[in-house]
C-alpha cells in the first residue's frame, strides 16, 4: 500500500480515465448524431460530481443532476456545458437558474409559469440584453409514474400554452424508463413507442424539440432505436452495470474502496465478537479490527456476510459491523492463499487485490441492496483519490 494513504482510515480510489474509457464504449454503439449526456447526480453516484464533470467534459455534450443545488456547483466550478436539473426545484431557485443557464425540467405548468414569471422580474432588474430565455427540458410520463405529463391530447394543449410563455425556450423532451434493464425489451419499446407518438403528435401541433432524449445507460446499451437526439449515461460510466441482463459492453469499474488494518489479535475458542455477539470464534482464532464502519457506507447488512481481501486472499466479516470499525477473521482465507496479516495491510474493501476481485455488485447484494446505492452510499467522509 501507498505510503501516504496511512493516513486516512479508508479511501476510494476513483479512476477518472476509466470513466473516460467507459464512456467511449457506450459510445461506439451510439449512431453519429447522438449526444452524450454524463449523469453526475448524488455527488457523480459517489465519485464526485465535479472531478467526474471536468475529466470528461471534451466527451460529452449535456450533464444532467437532480438538484439545482447540484447543478450550481458545477457552475463555481467553471463547467459550463448545458446542466439539466432532472428533479424538483423550488421555485425560489428559479431565478438562480435562469442566470446560471440550469435547464429546468419541466412536468407540470406551474413550472413554466413560475420560471417564464422569474424571467419577467430578471429582465426588469437587468435588462432584456442580459438575460437570456430560460431553456426547458419536458419529462412525459410513458410509464414510470413519477413525475411528467401525461402523452395526452390534453398535455399538448398544455405544451403549446408553454411554449407560448414569454421567455421560455423548448430545448428538450424526454421520458425515462422503467424497465431498461429487463430479461427482454418488451415493457421498454412500449415505452418508446408511447413517447414517439406523443412526439408525432406535439410535431402536428407545431411543437418542435431539438433534444428528445429518453435512454439511460441500459437502453443507451440494449436499445439501438431509443437513441434519439441524446442519451444519458449514469452507472455506466462509473464502470458499473445497470443489471444482470444489461452486460453487453465491458466496463471497468471506476472506484476502488481501500482501507487497512489497524489491530490484529488472537482470540481462544468461544469468545464473542462485536456488539450482540453475535459471532463466536469456533476455534482459537486471529481477528484484524478494519476502521471502516456503517458510517462510511459499509452496510450493516454485510455483518457475518461480507467479506475483504488481504494480500491477495479473501477473509469474513464476523460479528456486526460498527459504525466506524469491523472485524475480520484472518484465521484461514475462504479465497486465495494468504499469509500472516499484519497491522498496516491493505484491505480492499471493494476492487482488485491479486487474482481476485470484490464487485460493489456482490457487496452490495450481499446486503440487501444494489450497486446505485452502494456507490451512492459511501459517504463523504471517505476520502476520493483520483488516478
Ligand atoms: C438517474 C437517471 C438516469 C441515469 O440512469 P442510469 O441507469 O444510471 O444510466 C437517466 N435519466 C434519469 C431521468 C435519471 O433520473
Amino acid at each position: 500500500m501507498p505510503e501516504k494513504y496511512q493516513y486516512y482510515r479508508l479511501w476510494a480510489d476513483v479512476d477518472l480515465n476509466a470513466i473516460r474509457s467507459n464512456i467511449l464504449k457506450v459510445q461506439k454503439n451510439l449512431s453519429e448524431h447522438v449526444r452524450t449526456c454524463a449523469v453526475v447526480k448524488a455527488d457523480g453516484y459517489g465519485h464526485g460530481a465535479v472531478q467526474v464533470a471536468e475529466a470528461v467534459s471534451d466527451l460529452v455534450d449535456f450533464y444532467a443532476v437532480a438538484t439545482i443545488e447540484e447543478g450550481l456547483e458545477l457552475r463555481e466550478h467553471q463547467i459550463w456545458k448545458p446542466v439539466l436539473v432532472l428533479g424538483y426545484v423550488h421555485p425560489s431557485m428559479y431565478e438562480s437558474a435562469i442566470m446560471n443557464g440550469i435547464r429546468l425540467t419541466v412536468y407540470d405548468l406551474s413550472i413554466a409559469k413560475g420560471l417564464s414569471a422569474a424571467h419577467e422580474r430578471l429582465i426588469s432588474q437587468a435588462g432584456s440584453e442580459q438575460v437570456k430565455d430560460a431553456p426547458i427540458h419536458i419529462k412525459v410520463d410513458t410509464g414510470m409514474s413519477r413525475i411528467g405529463f401525461f402523452p395526452s391530447r390534453e398535455s399538448v394543449q398544455v405544451l403549446k400554452e408553454i411554449a407560448s410563455l414569454p421567455g421560455i425556450r423548448m430545448e428538450g423532451i424526454f421520458t425515462h424508463f422503467a424497465n431498461a434493464d429487463d430479461e427482454t425489451t418488451e415493457r421498454a419499446l412500449d415505452q418508446l413507442d408511447v413517447f414517439r407518438r406523443f412526439l408525432s403528435e406535439l410535431e402536428a401541433e407545431g411543437l418542435h424539440f431539438p433534444v428528445r432524449h429518453c435512454a439511460n445507460s441500459a437502453a443507451a446499451t440494449c436499445l439501438q432505436e431509443a437513441q434519439l437526439d441524446m442519451v444519458r449515461l449514469g452507472i455506466s460510466m462509473y464502470g458499473l452495470y445497470p443489471s444482470c441482463y444489461v452486460r453487453q459492453i465491458p466496463l471497468e469499474p471506476a472506484m476502488s474502496l481501500r482501507s487497512h488494518v489497524i489491530m490484529v489479535k488472537k482470540i481462544p475458542a468461544g469468545t464473542p465478537v462485536g456488539y450482540g455477539s453475535t459471532w463466536t470464534a469456533p476455534e482459537e482464532s486471529v481477528i484484524a479490527t478494519i476502521p471502516t464502519g456503517y458510517a462510511d457506507g459499509y452496510n450493516r447488512g454485510l455483518s457475518n456476510k461480507g467479506y475483504v481481501l488481504i494480500g491477495g486472499a479473501k477473509y469474513p466479516v464476523v460479528g456486526r459491523v460498527c459504525m466506524d470499525q469491523m472485524m475480520v477473521d484472518v484465521t484461514n482465507p475462504l479465497e486465495g492463499k494468504g499469509g500472516e496479516v499484519r497491522e498496516g495491510d491493505e484491505v480492499i474493501l471493494v476492487g482488485r487485490s491479486g487474482d481476485l476481485y470484490i464487485t460493489a455488485e456482490e457487496i452490495s447484494e450481499l446486503a440487501g441492496s444494489f450497486n446505485y446505492e452502494f456507490v451512492c452510499g459511501i459517504s463523504k467522509r471517505v476520502p476520493r483519490i483520483y488516478h
